[in-house]
């Protein structure tokens, strides 16, 4: 079965059209600091306001409790995507509630409405199928069909994503469907040499990616927090580095059957050291089997990958025909630990072939750090999502729109 596109649909004009879109954007201080996700959110909302569908937009923003929680109101949300569009844009103060019934039915065809924080709800994520089913039920009185569009939430069973989808007529939006057509590209017959560029802080959320990739790519290259839990395995002190001590196992599984299929894993071979977890902190660089040589002794922290580990990564980047990368190379949030991730960003824009960046903060590293979208091949909205579908997992969000 494939993916219900929106044309499956039929006319949306004058149509009541829910949107699930992913707008979980960072903020500081109620202030957006990285829009990439209402951009993306863009053509789907763009089609669908030209075919005269009414549209009432929707999504979670951040962990609320399932209760309101003015910080992560989608309100300074709705105002971006107003900006975006060049057009006014609703906003209900609750979800399910009066304001939402209230700006729905005032709503003219071609018009717009973002319904507050799905998350302020405790249907929309209860592991509870019946409170799911219900919270559903109560989205699904405010529209007559769901256009899935939030990617980055295709691995969740919750209420917006699955149950609301099996409820109204329903199909994805463009989003989805541009993201399915990329990472399809990096599973069936990508172009080689194929490198994956995996980092980030938890070594445990990208053991599932690196087990199903292995005998797929040609090269894993290591950086990020999750490269200390590969030296330690190879039995290199890391001083106070981030650890998985409960992962040295599986990580010396992997190490071993790298070298059995002939994928090279391409580990640091320095890194940066530095007294403290701050932007401020002095540091080092050390060589990767000395972590614990600098002035800062056992306490050194590893917050990037060395100037000498940087450029390898880039060399093989450069010559690679396809990438994924996931995973910021250090803690690019401190701009003194930002260069290793920025070579890398840096490569990827000059790979000739598919570069792909997947991951919530990878995307805002390279933003952030000043390269426009369009010097990558495709800037993924969803690290979890995507790093399931390179798992060769099964995503409810999908199978629910037809995808198997
Ligand atoms: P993504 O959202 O792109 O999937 P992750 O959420 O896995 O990425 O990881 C991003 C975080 O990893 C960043 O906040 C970054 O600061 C952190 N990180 C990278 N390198 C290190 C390190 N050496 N020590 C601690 N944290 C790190
Ligand atoms: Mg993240």
């Amino acid at each position: 079965m494939t993916l219900r596109t929106l044309d499956s649909l039929g006319s949306l004009e004058g149509k009541r059209v829910i949107v699930r879109c992913d707008l979980n954007v960072p903020l500081r201080d109620g202030v957006i600091t990285d829009d990439g996700r209402v951009r993306a959110s863009l053509p789907t909302l763009n089609t669908l306001i030209n075919a005269g569908a009414r549209v009432i937009v929707c999504s979670h923003l951040g962990r609320p409790d399932g209760a309101p929680d003015p910080q992560y109101s989608l309100e300074p949300v709705a105002q971006r995507l107003s900006e975006l569009l060049g057009a006014p844009v609703a906003f209900a103060r609750d979800t399910v509630g009066e304001s939402a019934k209230d700006a729905v039915a005032s709503l003219e065809d071609g018009g717009v409405v973002v319904i507050e924080n799905l998350r302020f709800n405790p249907g929309e994520t209860s592991k509870d199928e019946a409170e799911r089913e219900a919270f559903a039920g109560q989205l699904a009185e405010l529209g007559d069909v769901l256009v899935s569009d939030g990617f980055g939430v295709v691995h969740r069973k919750q209420a917006s994503v699955y149950e609301l989808a099996k409820r109204l007529p329903s199909a994805a939006g463009l989003l989805i469907a541009a993201e399915l057509d990329v990472l399809d590209r990096l599973t069936e017959n990508p172009e080689r040499p194929y490198a994956v560029v995996l980092g980030g802080s938890k070594v445990s959320d990208k053991l599932g990616v690196i087990s199903h990739l292995l005998p797929r790519v040609d090269r894993i290259l290591v950086g990020g927090g999750m490269l200390f839990t590969f030296l330690k395995a190879q039995g290199h002190p890391v001083a106070s580095s981030l650890l998985e001590e409960d992962q040295l196992d599986t990580v010396r599984g992997y190490i071993a059957e790298a070298q059995e299929r002939g994928v090279e894993l391409v580990l640091p071979t320095d890194v940066v050291v530095a007294a403290s977890f701050s932007a401020d902190a002095a540091h080092e660089v050390a060589a990767a089997d000395a972590i614990e040589e600098t002035a800062f002794g056992a306490s050194g922290i590893g917050l990037d990958i060395g100037p000498e580990t940087a450029a390898r990564f880039a060399e093989v980047i450069r010559g690679s025909k396809t990438v994924f990368w996931n995973g910021p190379m250090g803690v690019f949030e401190f701009p003194a630990f930002a260069a290793g991730t920025k070579a890398v960003a840096q490569a990827l824009t000059e790979v000739d072939g598919l570069s792909v960046v997947g991951g919530g903060d990878s995307a805002a590293a390279v933003r952030q750090l000043g390269f426009a979208d369009d010097r990558f091949g495709h800037i993924s909205t969803g690290g979890g999502a995507s790093l399931e579908f390179l798992e060769g997992k099964k995503l409810p969000g999908l199978e629910v729109l037809g995808w198997a």
